[in-house]
């Protein structure tokens, strides 16, 4: 092998990008590489996961070493949907127990640390930012950084997040189904007891809905997802706009009474989009990347571990000169897509409470347009 040249790299070292890589060295492929372009010390959205996650990070062979991990548990949810009446619904009976609130940077830290332990090599602080493709190569893709020196590969993973960077160079493009905006809080709740609360709680309002959850480190996140129009409109970057929307939500509120509000407030699109295609001959692309789903459906980073899982299986096939597994990770992609709008219709028609109020009308304008249109 010559320097610098891998049987498969992956841009992008979140938990699609780790869990391709652990897979792939769990089946047996020596050389692999991951380029990070952050490195694992910020603060990450997204850390609900459901307790069938379990089943997966069992199937990448690192369930034991992620229970020794100090995520929080998530005994269940209960939400305020559809009606002023609270629903629960709890882990109690759920086979595999409680799902988790991660500490999410830790989470992906993690997984990078599991990856290099199976001798992959990972680079982080590394942007990657082109690639081109020589014919009659052992490595026929080359891909450039913009602080590394180029690296030759057989095969190279998209998994770039949102930004599906790699995708676009092969000319796949991003299917945009909605696109909405969440903007977020961290609420420190030292020395109150707040954080016994392990239910994760959802409200919807007017203007969208509301989250929140008990996290690692005595935090609580609370999010308010929108329209990215309305949030313009109502100048949610300004968090006076976000306190005063949340001072009127009537279970939120009281949630993280008794702490001092942060003053920082973060904003993350959240878009529910369709990579076309998510993969092709000598590429594909996994979780965010391949496809974007709302944070409502809590799917995200389950959806970007099955996606390492069956995205390892099919790049071991192509490999071996078989490019029907290609084919198939295509059709599945797809398909969980086409599930994941369906559940989501379901849940947004749940509410019927505000008609006329643009964020509701939007959303069913999008299910009108999406079954008739
Ligand atoms: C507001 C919000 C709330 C959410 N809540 C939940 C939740 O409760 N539960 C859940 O399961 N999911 C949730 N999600 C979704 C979840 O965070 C994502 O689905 C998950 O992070 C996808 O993992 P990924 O590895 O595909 O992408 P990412 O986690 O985005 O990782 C992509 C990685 O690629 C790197 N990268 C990007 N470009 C380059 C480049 N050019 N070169 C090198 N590296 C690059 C980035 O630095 C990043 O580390 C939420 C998302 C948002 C926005």
């Amino acid at each position: 092998m010559r320097d610098f040249c891998f049987e498969v790299a992956i841009i992008g070292g979140g938990p699609a990008g780790t869990a391709t890589g652990i897979a792939l060295k769990n089946m047996g492929i020596d050389s692999v590489f991951i380029v990070e372009a952050g490195s694992y010390s910020k603060p990450k959205i997204g850390e609900s996961i459901p307790p069938n996650t379990q089943t997966l990070l069992q199937r990448l062979k690192i369930f034991d070493a992620f229970s020794l991990q100090h995520h929080e548990p998530c005994l269940g949810s209960y939400s305020c949907w559809g009606s002023t009446q609270l629903g629960f619904n709890d882990n109690l009976f759920n086979p595999y127990g409680a799902g988790w609130h991660l500490d999410r940077s830790q989470f992906d830290l993690f997984m990078a640390r599991q990856f290099k332990a199976l001798s992959g090599v990972l680079v982080d602080n590394t942007r990657f930012d082109n690639l081109s493709v020589m014919k009659n190569d052992l490595y026929p893709i080359k891909l450039s950084f913009e602080n590394h020196p180029d690296v030759c590969c057989r095969f190279v993973v998209d998994a770039t997040g949102q930004s599906a960077k790699v995708a676009r160079k092969f000319g796949a493009t991003v299917n945009m189904q909605d696109l909405m905006v969440s903007f977020a809080a961290y609420f420190d709740c030292q020395d109150t007891r707040l954080n016994e609360n392990k239910l994760t709680l959802l409200e919807a309002v007017e203007h969208g809905w509301w989250y929140c959850a008990s996290l690692p480190n005595n935090l609580q996140v609370v999010s308010l997802t929108t329209d990215i129009a309305l949030a313009k409109k109502l100048r949610l970057k300004q968090p006076e706009n976000w306190y005063s929307l949340l001072k009127n939500s009537i279970h939120i509120n009281s949630r993280i009474e008794g702490t001092v509000s942060p003053n920082r407030l973060n904003n993350w699109k959240t878009p529910s989009s369709l990579l076309s295609p998510p993969a092709g001959n000598g590429w594909l692309a996994v979780g965010d990347a391949a496809a974007c789903y709302d944070p409502i459906s809590s799917q995200g980073i389950y959806k970007a571990l099955a996606n390492g899982l069956q995205a390892a299986k099919a790049i071991v096939q192509w490999l071996d000169g078989d490019p029907e597994g290609l084919t198939e990770y295509r059709n599945k992609v797809v398909k969980d897509f086409v599930n994941y709008l369906e559940q989501r219709d379901y849940f947004y028609g749940q509410e019927q409470r505000w008609q006329e109020a643009e964020f509701w009308a939007k959303r069913r304008a999008y299910l009108a347009g999406l079954k008739y249109g």
